[in-house]
């Protein structure tokens, strides 16, 4: 998933023609106080942290200046700040401006809807969650003709727009809607769009790329804002691994059995924490890069859950025996494992000669993994 800045959000904004405020972003305070001094920024200006966790406003993260002495004292404030734990390295200075009205508005993917679904509420400026269900619109798009005009006049009505601003309105829903579909965006969502003057001027974004679409993106593939350092790291050794905020680390095999074993370790109580997919690697150096990220991650405990066919048991088992061997002291930690399929015999044997014991049922060797994290059985 490709969760854009705002700043690159508003970018794309400008690119189809959604307004937005003037703006640049900055990374460091002397920057700050440069463009604001030259003018390259408007004053007054706001000051906006580039997380991509919502609710800066009410957490501090956005901040307002009327000189250039103070957007750099703002910048300094919250550059390096650390917001829902992610560090601030990026700021966002653009033009203040008086908002007489806050609207949300956004098309997003809904996947049981199979249609992207425009999202249209006359309380915005909030987070959408926290609005009553009678005051959000809900129009599923068909994609084919693409959003029609008794859609974007639906929308005028539930903002209460009309004349020259339903008009602009219109004109804006065309535009976001050329963005979700030439962008391959799953969630286009502008909170607020604000009404200033006799205009609408989208004050923040929030756009989310379709990851199967990014090879189509190429400029996207770079962007690594919401990857953690290890995630990096494994993308550029191209292993597949994700990171979560639980403490058992799970390797499995293909993108299903991945899934199941996360969802039978919730389902017992343990929490998963990261997860790597060997996928079809029958190279036993590759596992043992791959456990070795996994113990930078620092599990509780381990959970090798191997189904093998193309990625051999015994090459799996040789790849972890060689890694188990070069992980720190420090950093080890309890390991269950349960392969099965091909090669398993030589497998078994090979983790039980390094003091591993494989476990054939998976519900007991889930419990035993569990457990050994510290959980519930
Ligand atoms: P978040 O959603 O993370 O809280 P927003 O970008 O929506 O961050 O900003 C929070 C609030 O700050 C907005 O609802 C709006 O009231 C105000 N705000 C943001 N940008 C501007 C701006 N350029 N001018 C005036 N007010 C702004
Ligand atoms: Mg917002």
């Amino acid at each position: 998933m490709v969760k854009l800045a705002e700043w690159r959000g508003k970018a794309l904004f400008r690119k189809y023609g959604i307004p937005v405020p003037a703006g640049q972003v900055v990374r460091s305070p002397e920057e700050a106080e440069q463009l604001t001094g030259s003018g390259s920024v408007p004053l007054p200006c706001v000051v906006k942290a580039q997380v991509l966790s919502g609710g800066r406003g009410k957490g501090g993260a956005v901040r307002f200046a009327s000189s250039a002495k103070e957007a750099r004292e703002a910048t300094a404030a919250i550059l390096g700040l650390d917001f829902k734990g992610e560090k601030v390295r990026e700021v966002l200075l653009e033009g203040k401006v008086a908002i007489a009205r806050e609207l949300y508005l956004s098309i997003a993917l809904d996947r049981s809807l199979r249609l992207p679904v425009l999202i249209a509420s006359a309380q915005g400026g909030v987070e959408i969650e926290s609005v009553a269900d009678g005051a959000i619109d809900h129009q599923g798009i068909d994609p084919f003709p693409g959003l029609t005009g008794y859609e974007r006049r639906r929308v005028a009505r539930t903002f209460g727009l009309t004349g020259a601003l339903a008009q602009e309105l219109d004109s804006l829903l065309r535009a976001l809607w050329a963005l979700y579909e030439g962008e391959d965006a799953e969630l286009v969502e502008i909170n607020p769009l604000a009404i200033v003057g006799d205009h609408l001027v989208a004050l923040d974004s929030k756009v989310i790329i379709e990851d199967d679409a990014v090879f189509r993106h190429p400029e996207y593939a770079e962007i690594q804002d919401d990857r953690t350092p290890l995630e990096e790291i494994a993308r550029e050794k191209e292993i597949a691994f994700v990171q979560l905020d639980g403490n058992i680390g799970v390797i499995a095999n293909g993108a299903g059995l991945t899934m199941a074993t996360l969802d039978v370790l919730m389902e017992l109580g343990g929490k998963p924490g990261v997860f790597l997919d060997l996928g079809g690697t029958d190279d036993p150096k590759k596992v043992t890069e791959a456990f070795l990220l996994m113990a930078e991650a620092h599990p509780r405990a381990v959970f090798l859950n191997i189904f093998g066919g193309v990625t051999r048991c015994d090459t799996v088992a040789t790849g972890l025996v060689a890694a188990m061997r070069q992980v720190p002291e420090s950093n080890r930690f309890p390991l269950v494992a349960r392969i099965r399929g091909n090669n398993e015999k030589e497998g078994i044997e090979i983790l039980r000669a390094a003091g591993v014991t494989s476990i054939a049922d998976l519900r007991a060797s889930a419990e035993a993994v569990v457990a050994a994290a510290g959980g519930r059985p």
